[in-house]
This record gives C-alpha cells, structure tokens and sequence, in this order.
C-alpha cells in the first residue's frame, strides 16, 4: 500500500489545467503543423497557418491558446494498492482546478444551475470520471473543453440492424451539422457500444487518445481511417471556410453492449483538443 496526500494531488492539477490551456500535446501539435500540406484551399491555408501561429505564441508567451479555457474534465485512474491521505479527492480535485485556474488566467466558465446561470467564478465543479485500476500509482489525464464543439456532439440510439454502416451515416450527419460552430479542424471521438451514458463516457475518453495511435482492433482501425477520408471530403475545412481539412483524426471506442441496441456517441472536439496526463 502507497499513500499519497491530497496535496501533491492538488499541485498537480493545478499545473496541468495551465499546461493544457498553453500547449498543446505533440500529436496534436503536430496534426496542426502538417494540416496546411494537405490542404488544397487557399483560405484553409491561411487559417492553418494561423492555427501554428496561435499554438507558438501560446507557448511562448504561456498565454492560453483559446479564450475558452473550457470545462475541466478530469479522468482519474486510481491505483488499488493506494491510500489517499489528506482531504477528500473530489475536493482536491476541485482544489486543483480551482488554483489552476486562478493562477493560469483561465477563463472561468462553469456555472453553479444550469437555469439559474450564476458563474461559481473559480472553474469548479470539474466533471470527474473515476477508474480503479491494478497498483499502486494514479494516472490523471485533465482535458478542458470548450463548448463550442462540445455543443455540436450527439448520441444515437441506433438498432442493431443499423450496424456500421448506421455507425458511418451517424458520425457523417454530427460532423456536417457541427460545420463551422465546432471551430474546425476537429477532432471527432466516437463511443460504440455499452449504454447511453457509457457511449458518451467512450467517445469523450476517445479525444484523449495520442492522434498517431489507430485502434488495436482492425475492423475499428479501419473505421477510423475511412471516417477521416469521408470527413474531409465533406468541404467544411478550416473555420467552416471549406476546404479539405475539417478533421485531422478520428478516434473510436468500442464497448460490450446489449442484444437488443447500438449505442453510439460522437464526442466533437475543436483544433484545441485539449489533455494533459500525468503519472503520481
Ligand atoms: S470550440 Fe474550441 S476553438 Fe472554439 S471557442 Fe471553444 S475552445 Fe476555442
């Protein structure tokens, strides 16, 4: 049995919800760079030219990469051979959110009722996903998220008859309504399987997933591919401007669902795809 104190717990997402705002992570970075090659539009070049430029003043001057600071969504996976010491782990969670927040200059978004709308002016709650997993370390994985392409994401309740090709037409249809209010490029997670909550936990976890990594199953590999081809050629490009580049990945989830359903989730996420992840 290890024990690890809240503290360290807090310091560490605090740190991250600035890493997060301020760079991006190196796939994500890279998809950025390479995306004015492939692109054909001369609009959709100058907005991923000014999609590199955003990134490195952002690095450089550790400002955030978007005025949306986004919501913070933590994944948590706990170590059973773990005891945690200090104050309860929601509260530090939020602890670290909240000093992340304050201390980066991050816009603060979240609000206490969604009716009554009154901003909780330090970021919290965040919305926290737990895991227990075999060992004794935590892995944290903090993504903020901008709603502007949170907003354009939808679930399907599909039937199995339905099967992929329902699968295809429900990630095509979610991606060309998102068009330009997703902030494209975008990156599209999808959530196959489980139950209406667990497709949509499924296709959120997706966008944390290294963009140069395919699924390990290859009928999902495949569908991550020709997902991506079919995106691109649907013309929205960089900013709905159109163009060829309107996603640089696509990544799927698959769960064990029932007999009798097939649900799907798409999770869009913009050009600022979001994550830090860390090991305690
Ligand atoms: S959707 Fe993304 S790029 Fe658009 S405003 Fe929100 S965080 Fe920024």
């Amino acid at each position: 049995m290890r024990s690890i104190h809240t503290d360290e717990i807090i310091k560490n997402i605090k740190e991250m919800c600035i890493e997060a705002n301020y760079n991006l992570s190196k796939d994500m970075e890279s998809a950025i760079l390479q995306a004015p090659n492939k692109e054909e539009s001369p609009i959709g070049k100058q907005i991923l030219d000014q999609l590199k430029e955003n990134i490195n003043i952002a690095r450089e001057e550790q400002i955030p990469i978007c005025q949306d600071t986004g919501m913070a969504i933590v994944f948590i996976k706990i170590g059973q051979d773990v005891h945690i010491d200090g104050i309860n782990l929601e509260d530090a969670i939020n602890e670290g959110v909240r000093q992340g927040y304050r201390e980066g200059y991050l816009r603060k978004s979240v609000v206490k009722d969604p009716l009554i709308r009154e901003n909780t002016n330090d970021n919290t709650p965040a919305i926290i996903h737990y895991e227990i997993i075999p060992g004794d370390h935590i892995e944290i994985t903090v993504a903020p998220k901008g709603f502007g392409s949170e907003n354009m994401s939808r679930v399907y309740m599909l039937k199995p008859a339905d099967g992929i090709e329902g699968v295809k037409a429900a990630v095509l249809e979610t991606v060309q309504l998102a068009g330009p209010n997703a902030c494209p490029p975008m990156v599209v997670g999808v959530g196959i399987g489980g139950s209406f909550e667990k497709c949509t936990y499924l296709a959120k976890k997706a966008l944390t997933r290294n963009l140069e990594e395919r699924s390990p199953i290859e009928y999902v590999k495949d569908l991550e591919e020709e997902l991506l081809i079919k995106i691109n050629k649907q013309g929205i490009g960089p900013a709905g401007l159109g163009g060829r580049v309107t996603a640089l990945g696509v990544n799927v989830e698959t769960y064990p669902t029932h007999i009798a359903g097939l649900p799907v989730a798409i999770n869009i996420c913009c050009h600022v795809n979001r994550h830090a992840n860390r090991v305690i």
